[in-house]
């Protein structure tokens, strides 16, 4: 019989992180006829709008609802996932921040096998799972293969898989507070204090509709000015890759990736940046991305709609003056 598989949703202030409908069609990649239980914790009516959008991408929903899960620990939320998730299953995840506190100690408990920062899988053969993962920077494809007879926990990167936007079910959602915390809820070692926002800058970059985001390949401060020509020229906003924020050539709430913003552009031009995991993990949705980078083999024309291979140098000025051109 096929695993059971559960998905561990993401979800804050009443939004439900866009990993969500990427994770049906990774379940779907394991077993193609998967039907996905996900699994949504939290607190108060938040919850239940959260878990109402999520059943129409999931057959079943488990929801868990507690005032201490208001703002999710990893420590807690594991123990409550081994007391409800049966022996051999297959949890999947993104592989996000939380992901990444919550998964190793969740395989250890429930003695499954671990499976960190996928992006692809082959379906589950015999009870094998075959799955690839990215190195250096998405240069080398390592393909694993992963013994599944005693279950699987999985983070899968952000952004990996195409989102099932079908949203054609409407799935149970089944109160399993009760049986997830019996009585009161455990302690841990961790408490919530408050949350941080991040420093605003001059320009929401996360609002933006198209984006102009430079890379290390600009070599220069000097060479910024051109950047800036060309966004002004498209109507775009500047953003950058985490180089160039440790260079102080912009400011930190210019940066996409993982320890950066988060953006969702239309259009997203990347010039010079070579597609690392953490850069591409701050770009949601679906947007138009042209990559100019000198080196064809770059990670990013690998994510890329369109690719142009050239020196970034001598291509913006001509670009710049091309599109101001058209303007007048
Ligand atoms: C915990 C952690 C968090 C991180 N968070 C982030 C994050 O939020 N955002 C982020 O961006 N990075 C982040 N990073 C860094 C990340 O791993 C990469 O190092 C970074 O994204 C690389 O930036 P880049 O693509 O600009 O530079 P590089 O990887 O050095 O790429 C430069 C590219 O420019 C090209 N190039 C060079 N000269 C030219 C030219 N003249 N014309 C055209 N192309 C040219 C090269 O071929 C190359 O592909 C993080 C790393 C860690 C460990």
């Amino acid at each position: 019989m096929a695993p059971q598989v559960f998905v561990y949703i993401v979800h804050s202030n009443a939004t439900v992180d866009d990993t969500a409908l990427e994770l049906t069609t990774a379940a779907r990649k394991i077993i193609p006829d998967a039907a996905a239980t996900a699994i949504v914790m939290g607190a108060g009516p938040d919850l239940d709008a959260v878990c109402k959008e999520v059943s129409s991408a999931y057959q079943e929903v488990w929801k868990i609802d507690h005032p201490l899960l208001s703002h999710p620990i990893a420590e807690v939320i594991r123990n409550l996932l081994v007391s409800i998730i049966p022996a051999g299953s297959i949890v999947l995840m993104a592989h996000d921040h939380f992901g990444m506190d919550l998964a190793p100690g969740l395989s250890v408990k429930l003695a499954a096998a671990f499976l960190p920062d996928a992006v692809d899988f082959e379906s589950l053969t015999a009870g094998q799972l075959k799955a690839v993962r990215q190195e250096y920077s998405g240069q080398v494809s390592t393909h694993v293969l992963c013994d599944a007879s005693g279950g699987v926990v999985a983070t899968i990167r952000p952004g990996a898989f195409k989102a099932d936007e079908s949203r054609t079910l409407q799935g149970a959602v089944i109160d399993k507070s009760a049986a997830a915390i019996p009585g009161e809820l455990p302690g841990c070692g961790r408490r919530f204090l408050k949350i941080v926002a991040a420093q605003a800058g001059d320009v929401d970059i996360t609002k933006s509709d198209i984006l102009v985001s430079v890379g290390r390949g600009i070599e220069d401060e000097e060479n910024m000015s051109m950047v800036l020509d060309l966004a002004k020229a498209m109507g775009a906003d500047v953003a950058c890759s985490r180089p160039i924020v440790d260079a102080k050539w912009l400011e930190k709430s210019r940066q996409v990736g993982t320890s950066g913003l988060t953006v969702k552009p239309k259009v997203y031009l990347a010039l010079g940046i070579s597609g690392s995991f953490q850069h591409m993990g701050g770009i949601k949705g679906a947007p138009f991305i042209v990559a100019i980078n000198k080196n064809a083999k770059a990670p990013i024309f690998q994510l890329a709609d369109v690719g142009v291979a050239a020196d970034m140098l001598e291509l913006i000025p001509e670009l710049t003056d091309k599109i101001k051109g058209m303007k007048g």
